[in-house]
C-alpha cells in the first residue's frame, strides 16, 4: 500500500479548500493500493471532509490531544477530530516538536488515544541537521520509535521526515533515505514484533513531482508526507499518479 499524505500545515482559508477540492476532485479516481489523505488545518475539517466525502481521499487531523475531554484550552482531542470527519491523525510532525514541546512523554499517550479512538496514528520521525552532522541520526530515531514499544498499535504509519530538509528545498539522497528507511523496518521488527512488517514508512522532506518517483523506489518507502507541494491541487494530483504508477 502507498499513501500521499497532503500536510497543509497553517495554510488555505476555507475559500482555498474549496478551491483545491474542487480542482482535485474533478480529476481524483481512487486506485487500489493508493491512498490519497489530507491534513487541513482543524477549521477546515469538516469543510474538506465534506468536499472529498464519497470520494475516497481520507482526511487527517495535524495533530490531536491525549485526554479525552476536559479543562484543555485551545485543545482538540482525538474524538474531535473523528467526529469532524478524520480517519488519522499526524503525531509529532517535527514542527510541533520545535514549536510546541512535543516529545516522546507527550507522544505516547496521544499515539494510544488515537488508536483507542480508531484514528490510525502517523507517528513522525527525523533528525537536525546538527544531530545528522554528529552521526546521531539513527540513535535519534531509534529513542523517537521506541515509544511504539510501549504502543504497539495497529493499523499505524511512520514518517521519516529529516528535520533540515523539511520546507528547505532540499531532499536527502536515495542512499540516506533507504538507509533509514531499512532501519526504521527493523527497528518497528524488533519493537512490535510481526505487525511491524506492515507498517508503511513514509518519505517527508520537499517532495515534489520531479523527485517523487525515484523516492519512491527506495526500499521500504511507502509514500510520501508532503507539505509545501501539496499546496497545489494540480502538484498533489501528480504526486497521487506517481504513487500508482
Ligand atoms: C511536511 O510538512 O511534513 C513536509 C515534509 O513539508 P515539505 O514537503 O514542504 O518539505
Amino acid at each position: 500500500m502507498r499513501m500521499v499524505v497532503a500536510n497543509w500545515k497553517m495554510n488555505h482559508l476555507r475559500r482555498d479548500a474549496e478551491a483545491f477540492c474542487a480542482t482535485l476532485l474533478a480529476s481524483y479516481r481512487p486506485v487500489d493500493g493508493v491512498v490519497a489523505a489530507i491534513a487541513p488545518p482543524f477549521p477546515l475539517i469538516p469543510v474538506v471532509s465534506r468536499l472529498v466525502a464519497g470520494s475516497g481521499v481520507r482526511v487527517y487531523a495535524q495533530n490531536a490531544h491525549a485526554e479525552a475531554k476536559g479543562a484543555y484550552t485551545g485543545e482538540v482531542s482525538m474524538a474531535m477530530a473523528m467526529d469532524a470527519g478524520c480517519t488519522g491523525v499526524l503525531l509529532g510532525h517535527s514542527e510541533r516538536r520545535q514549536y510546541n514541546g512535543e516529545t516522546e512523554a507527550t507522544l505516547l499517550p496521544k499515539v494510544k488515544a488515537a488508536a483507542a479512538q480508531g484514528l490510525m496514528p502517523m507517528l513522525c520521525v527525523g533528525e537536525t541537521l546538527a544531530q545528522r552532522d554528529a552521526n546521531e541520526t539513527l540513535e535519534v530515531l531509534r529513542g523517537q520509535l521506541a515509544i511504539l514499544a510501549q504502543a504497539p498499535v495497529s493499523p499505524i504509519a511512520v514518517a521519516y521526515e529529516p528535520v533540515w530538509a523539511i520546507g528547505t528545498g532540499r531532499v536527502a539522497t536515495v542512499e540516506q533515505i533507504a538507509e533509514v528507511h531499512a532501519f526504521i523496518r527493523k527497528e518497528l521488527a524488533t519493537l512490535m514484533g510481526a505487525p511491524g512488517a506492515q507498517v508503511p514508512i513514509l518519505y517527508g522532506g520537499s517532495v515534489t513531482p520531479e523527485n517523487f518517483a525515484e523516492i519512491l523506489k527506495v526500499p521500504h518507502v511507502a509514500g510520501g508526507l508532503v507539505g509545501g507541494a501539496s499546496l497545489d491541487p494540480a502538484k498533489y494530483l501528480k504526486l497521487l499518479e506517481i504513487a500508482s504508477l
